[in-house]
């Protein structure tokens, strides 16, 4: 077996009009027209020897019936964000779910995946989208969530979430938690 690593690259190319509705949505017309769009190139999830990016065609269209004008959004790839839902949804998960670090999600991510991403981007995530991430993950039972969170301690060495989120026991140098809402708690830490 030869496991000689040549990345390659592949793009996936993704036209508006095959995320967009067929017809306006106040008036629901099949008269739309595009009238402005560009192109997003966005990181996808490859794999071990495959770096795959995606070409995002985005336009805004125009209906010609009631005159308004929109510009349909991708739910795999949200304009606020440079990488994609899957990115951003294995990065949280890798943290919350395998306890792994900023760092140490970046280096998986970039051996497995052949994705590139700085990990302090990757603890921007952490910060802003801990409690949509415990929702969705919770969606059945958001309760069993929030109990998870409740459970945070901290003991000096390392914390535990609760027994669905392991902690961790090396050395914390430094930590703080904040409260966000629904009595879920964010903590941060650095070693
Ligand atoms: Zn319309």
């Amino acid at each position: 077996m030869d496991f000689t690593k040549l990345i390659k690259k592949e793009i996936v190319k993704i036209s508006a009009k095959d995320y967009a509705p067929e017809t306006c949505p106040f008036c629901s017309s099949d008269e739309i027209i595009i009238r402005t769009s560009y192109k997003r190139s966005i990181p996808e999830l490859g794999n071990i020897d495959t770096r795959r990016i995606i070409e995002l065609h985005v336009a805004t269209f125009k209906c010609e019936k009631c005159e308004c004008k929109y510009t349909p959004q991708h739910t795999d790839y949200p304009k606020k964000y440079e990488y994609s839902r899957r990115i951003i949804q294995t990065a949280l998960s890798l943290h919350f779910k395998k306890n792994f670090s900023g760092n140490k999600i970046a280096a998986h991510l970039a051996e497995y995946f052949s994705v590139q991403i700085p990990p302090k981007t990757i603890y921007s995530w952490i910060n802003a989208l801990t409690e949509e991430f415990m929702k969705s993950e919770f969606e059945a039972e958001p309760e069993k969530a929030l109990e998870a969170y409740k459970a945070l301690t901290i003991d000096g060495t390392g914390f535990s979430l609760g027994n669905q989120l392991l902690g961790k026991k090396n050395d914390v140098q430094l930590s703080s938690a904040v409260k966000l809402s629904n009595g879920i708690y964010l903590l941060t830490w650095w070693e």
